[in-house]
């Protein structure tokens, strides 16, 4: 059995991860930033998947630090997952999904209560 890093070292992947970077003339998919060493995010991992046998539109091609904001948000993502019922987490990532604003709004009110010990 292979590890993860070898099988990202096979001509499958290979040839996936440049076919993506072609796709893109590596320009991460999140920021713009343009000709840049850039990585193959997968939106979604499968367990028993090779990092290959997805569809196309599970591959991101991001800049290393957009990679590691996805890592991490999907990190934090798990974390809600485990201390709140699976409905709940949902319905709270689905809201901040889609009140950017708003999440700014609380973020930068907390943040300041945090300066002043509020
Ligand atoms: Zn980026």
């Amino acid at each position: 059995m292979s590890t993860y890093t070898e099988l990202l070292k096979s001509p499958q992947w290979i040839s996936l991860r440049d076919r993506h970077r072609a796709r893109t003339k590596s320009t991460c998919e999140d920021c713009g930033a343009k000709e840049i060493p850039v990585d193959i995010h997968h939106r979604v991992y499968g367990r028993r998947l090779k990092p290959w046998d997805y569809p196309d539109d599970n591959f991101v091609v991001v800049c290393h630090p957009c990679h590691r904001t996805r890592e991490e948000i999907a990190d934090m993502a798990r974390t809600i997952f485990q201390v709140l019922d699976p409905a709940t987490a949902h319905k709270f990532l689905s809201r901040l999904l889609h009140s950017k604003g708003a999440l700014a709004d609380t973020c930068g009110r907390m943040t300041k209560n945090m300066e002043v010990g509020v």
